[in-house]
């Protein structure tokens, strides 16, 4: 059996076009035009590819796009300043500050002086509270993607026995919440997991979300499991020419593919969707600043 593909880029187009038109009715109805700022201190290279193409998608989608790039030596009080003026600023509705930060400036002071509202990334202790008791809140932007396909495959969710590899405040709990929350019966491994192959081949659903190039064999995935790789890894590719590399997931694609239902690729699968869903994040928290209907 091979599974089918989980294609992120398609559907990650589609969930653009839907902002995209949403943002026109907002402009045309209510004379809004949602914007987005995005803060970058330094200058590490992948982090600036990943600002320069979310400020790219925000504009395609009709949104305003705000760069704010400071140097690496930038204090914290600069920084914390920088963002009360966004928080008060009425024409910025979301706020990203691009992670990881210079090693000077303490992450977690810096991602809660972001106005919940404002807070498109998810990461503010109070989104977390709010999605960890089930209450409506801002989701951290790669869960949701991951969650908006798991959807769109299976329908409803409820009752399947999922596995989430990894537990980070990034990733891993908030995928775990998200997923109780469609009552799946969930699991968390981590590094400390006894037996993970065991705890693997018991799921309907697996989300490896771990940073270890192809760990997961196909042998671990249940026959027909949906798996939805997270991973992104950067590895030698001596086949495409000296120094070439490639990108693969966490999950063994080639083997799970034999076993799985249906699977994401990398690149091209959870990647695409977390740009989709920060634009999605950014107009829901336009709607709920101006008392409008949220979209869905
Ligand atoms: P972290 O490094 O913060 O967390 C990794 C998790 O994996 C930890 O909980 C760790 O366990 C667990 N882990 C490590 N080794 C093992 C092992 N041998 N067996 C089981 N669990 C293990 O990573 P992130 O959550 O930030 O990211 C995970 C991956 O997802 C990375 O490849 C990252 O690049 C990618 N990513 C992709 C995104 C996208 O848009 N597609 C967005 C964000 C991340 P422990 O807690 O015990 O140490």
């Amino acid at each position: 059996m091979t599974a089918k593909l989980l294609d992120g880029k398609a559907f990650a187009a589609t969930v653009r076009e839907k902002v995209a038109s949403h943002v026109s009715k907002l402009k045309s109805e209510h004379g809004i035009t949602p914007g987005l700022a995005v803060v970058l201190v330094g200058e590490d290279p992948a982090s600036q590819v990943y600002v320069r193409s979310k400020g790219k998608m925000t504009v395609e989608v009709g949104m305003n796009s705000y760069e704010h790039k400071l140097d690496a030596n930038t204090s914290e009080a600069d920084l914390l300043a920088l963002i009360e003026k966004l928080n008060k600023d009425e024409s910025i509705n979301g706020i990203l500050v691009q992670l990881p930060l210079p090693d000077h400036l303490n992450e977690d002071l810096v991602i809660n002086s972001i106005d919940p509202v404002k807070d498109v990334d998810g990461f503010h202790i109070s989104n977390v509270g709010l999605l960890g008791t089930g209450q409506k809140s801002m989701v951290p932007c790669t869960p949701l993607g991951c969650l908006m396909m798991l959807r769109e495959h299976h329908g409803s969710l409820s009752g399947l026995d999922a596995v989430v590899i990894g537990r980070s405040n990034i990733v891993g709990k908030p995928m775990a919440n998200l997923l109780l929350g469609d009552s799946c019966t969930v699991t968390i491994a981590h590094s400390r997991t006894k037996d993970l192959p065991d705890v693997v081949r018991r799921a309907d659903i697996v989300v490896a979300a771990v940073g270890r190039p192809e760990m997961v064999p196909g042998d671990w995935i249940k026959k027909g499991a949906t798996v939805i790789d997270v991973g992104i890894n950067r590895i030698p590719a001596p086949e495409k020419g000296e120094g070439k590399t490639r990108l693969v997931g966490d999950v063994d694609f080639a083997t799970a593919k034999e076993n799985a239902g249906a699977i994401t690729p990398v690149p091209g699968g959870v990647g695409p969707m977390t740009i989709a869903c920060l634009l999605a994040n950014t107009l829901t928290a336009t709607c709920r600043a101006n008392g409008l209907e949220e979209p869905e």
